[in-house]
């Protein structure tokens, strides 16, 4: 009989770890606290390393009839002044980058794994390990046994809290996100651009049939500021900013404002202990700035397919941990330093500008990115 893993949680990460170890011989159970599995959010990125990702979880293809391509990016004042542009087909000849809505994404992942190992309406309530295996008890009663315990339930993960040692903080910034309607005025080009100003950021990204997912972010203590930020509110703050960001407020209904505040932990030290494996945001949660948290989480479900292939439960950690925690480190550090001079180093927006600086920030991204967006060939590092 195959061995048990089970997963806590059925976000971007545990329903792509299902899907690995399910693939690597597994008998898998995903247990989810909801409901019902509702895609928090709107639309994220997903970059060519974890487009590479879901092809290996055998999604690849479901993912691209749903998802539109993201092909330039863009880092722009304000005023649309741009600081530096890179087409991803530039930078990794042949590949793509995707704004999918979380939606899409979510169901491509749940319908690859199948329903019969998701198991929706069960909140962790305790769990313990020892040499011959892991018992998982639910707030519903239910007793789980198995080999292998992975906790893909979040940054607020309580597994990883315990095996880790490490908690979510506030990066001092937060804000409003949206799916807009069509803006006639601004047709699709495949494009995202991120407009910096003095403590502010304003992201638009072209998504499908002419609507945009953009998200407002604003220095802001912890707290539940942003929950009361209307349309109005982020008008007033980007008058005068680029003429797209105006046209996109104006056609996103108030309805659609998703408030969100910045949580993140610092780089992990490691990723487990023992049988206990922590992928996604519960292993490192990152700030946003890379639009790479879920793209982690998808190359970890790659990792951790392959470092179970030998169903020998306490020796998966190190395999995982040996492929995994070097890379991770590394985005959680970027992300974090992806969003030091919009929050806390404004002045040194205007000299990013200027060509010569501008010229240099750029040919530094184009050097880094192919590194970033190419993803490691994990098989070869068992
Ligand atoms: C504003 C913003 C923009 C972002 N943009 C991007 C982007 O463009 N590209 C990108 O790749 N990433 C992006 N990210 C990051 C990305 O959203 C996360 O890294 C990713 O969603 C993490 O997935 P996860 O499955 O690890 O965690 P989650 O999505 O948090 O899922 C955890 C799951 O565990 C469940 N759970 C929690 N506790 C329990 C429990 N006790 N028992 C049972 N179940 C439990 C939860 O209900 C949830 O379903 C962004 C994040 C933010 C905030």
């Amino acid at each position: 009989m195959s061995n048990r893993a089970i997963i806590i949680g059925a976000g971007i990460a545990g329903l792509s770890a299902g899907i690995a170890l399910r693939d690597a011989g597994w008998s898998v159970a995903v247990y989810e606290q909801a409901p019902k599995l509702e895609a928090m959010g709107a639309a994220l990125s997903i970059w060519p390393n974890a487009v590479a990702a879901l092809d290996q979880l055998g999604c690849g293809d479901a993912f691209r009839k749903v998802a539109p391509e993201l092909e330039l990016i863009q880092l722009a004042r304000s005023n649309g002044t741009s600081i530096f542009a890179n087409l991803i087909s530039d930078v990794l000849p042949g590949q793509r980058g995707y704004l999918p809505s979380r939606t899409d994404l979510q169901n491509v992942l749940a319908q690859r794994l199948g329903g019969d190992c998701l198991h929706l309406g069960h909140q962790l309530a305790n769990w313990r390990t020892d040499e011959r295996g892991v018992e998982v008890g639910f707030e519903n009663g239910h007793i789980a046994h198995g080999d292998l315990l992975i906790a893909a339930d979040g940054i607020w993960s309580r597994i990883a809290g315990d095996v880790l040692g490490s908690s979510g903080k506030h990066t001092g910034y937060g804000g409003v996100l949206a799916l807009s309607d069509p803006v006639a005025s601004v047709p699709n080009q495949a494009m995202g651009t991120e407009y910096w100003s003095s403590g502010a950021r304003f992201g638009l990204f072209d998504h499908v049939g002419n609507r945009k997912y953009w998200f407002y972010m604003r220095n802001e203590p912890d707290g539940p500021s942003a929950k009361d930020v209307k349309l109005d509110d982020v008008r007033r703050a980007v008058a005068g900013w680029d003429a797209p960001i105006l046209a996109t407020i104006d056609a996103t209904p108030e309805a659609g404002l998703i408030p969100f505040s910045i949580h993140a932990k610092p780089p992990p030290k490691k990723l487990g202990q023992g049988r206990v494996i922590c992928v996604g945001d519960a292993g490192h949660a990152m700030e946003p700035n890379m639009g790479q948290g879920g793209c982690q989480a998808l190359e970890d479900a790659v990792a951790l397919g392959i470092a179970a292939r030998d169903q020998d439960a306490p020796a998966i950690l190190k395999r995982f941990e040996r492929m995994r925690l070097k890379r991770v480190r590394s985005f959680v550090k970027l992300s974090a330093q992806g969003g030091l001079v919009s929050h806390r180093f404004p002045a040194l927006i205007p000299l990013l500008a200027t060509r010569g600086v501008s010229a240099l920030f750029g040919a530094g991204a184009r050097r880094q990115l192919p590194n970033l967006y190419q993803m490691p060939d994990y098989a070869k590092m068992v």
